[in-house]
């Protein structure tokens, strides 16, 4: 399906690894031409480097902490006016409940729902006076149904999803779209520490960990980064304009709800 949006320009957050990844990779597979960004220079060198070879698209690398406003900053003057925003960023630290003082929900609130927003303010008003425009949220299933052991998380996306669900019916009037991808259990980097943790706790191995963990969701098996991207993609298509304020989960039925 040619998703019509070739030559349009993205600004990919937190794109060297995983999820960001996927998105980025489905995004220049379209002839998007890409604005790409994590902390660690190198692997993301690496990833732009592999998605320039395989999809010719001009992709414009930017090292810095998307969480903190200096490097936010740097990545915003680098992206200039994008037609496409994936906001994305790593998760809070898994623990208790009781664990947590108010620092730890700061950071949480930073990291994952005032990061998205304030790229969200930046760049929503050229989207707005252009026309046309698209925001693909990563947050996660844990926006439908709580993770126990990642509360931080549960927290902080939910302000995102809240902030979402109204902005998005603001922005609409004006061409441009607004919706979350919520994933459930992807084969990335950050499932493997999640998965190590259990390891930690429980004393199996890291293949008994991810094989009860698989048990527990419908399809049997981790999501792919490259799943996740195909579904970015749709979402930033010409044919997803009428998609608006909506959380879309990609768990392999793992959240056990009819709605
Ligand atoms: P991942 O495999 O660990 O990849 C994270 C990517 O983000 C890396 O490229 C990393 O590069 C970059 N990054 C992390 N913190 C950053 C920051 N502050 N500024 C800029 N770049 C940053 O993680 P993932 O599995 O793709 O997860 C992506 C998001 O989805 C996370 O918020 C995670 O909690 C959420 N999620 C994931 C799953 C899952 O199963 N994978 C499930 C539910 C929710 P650097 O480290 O070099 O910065």
């Amino acid at each position: 399906m040619d998703l019509g949006i070739g030559g349009k320009r993205a600004l990919v957050c937190a794109s060297s690894k995983g999820l960001g990844r996927g998105c980025a990779e489905a995004l220049a597979a379209a002839g998007v031409e890409l604005v790409m960004n994590a902390r660690g220079a190198e692997a993301l060198e690496d990833a732009a480097g592999v998605i320039r070879a395989a999809h010719g698209v001009q992709v414009t690398t930017i090292a810095a902490d998307i969480t903190d406003p200096a490097g936010r900053a740097e990545v915003l003057a680098a992206a200039g006016d994008v037609d496409i925003l994936v906001t994305n960023a790593g998760g809070p630290p898994p623990g208790l409940w009781s664990d947590w003082d108010r620092d730890d929900f700061i950071a949480a609130l930073d990291a994952n729902m005032l990061a998205p927003i304030a790229l969200m303010t930046a760049l929503l008003p050229g989207m707005m006076d252009r026309g046309w425009g698209r925001v693909v949220n990563i947050t996660s299933q844990s926006v439908k149904a709580p993770i126990p052991v990642l509360g931080l998380s549960n927290s902080a996306r939910a302000g995102l999803t809240g902030y979402v669900a109204g902005t998005a019916r603001q922005v609409a009037p004006h061409g441009v779209t607004i919706n979350n991808l919520l994933p459930g259990i992807h084969a990335t980097d950050r499932a493997d520490a999640l998965d190590r943790g259990v390891v930690q706790a429980e004393g199996i191995t890291l293949d008994e960990a991810r094989a009860r963990r698989a048990a527990t969701i419908p399809a049997r098996r981790y999501g792919t980064a490259q799943e996740f991207g195909a579904m970015c993609a749709f979402l930033c298509s010409q044919h997803a304009g009428f998609v608006v304020g909506q959380n879309i989960l990609l768990d392999g039925g793992a959240v056990n709800a009819t709605l």
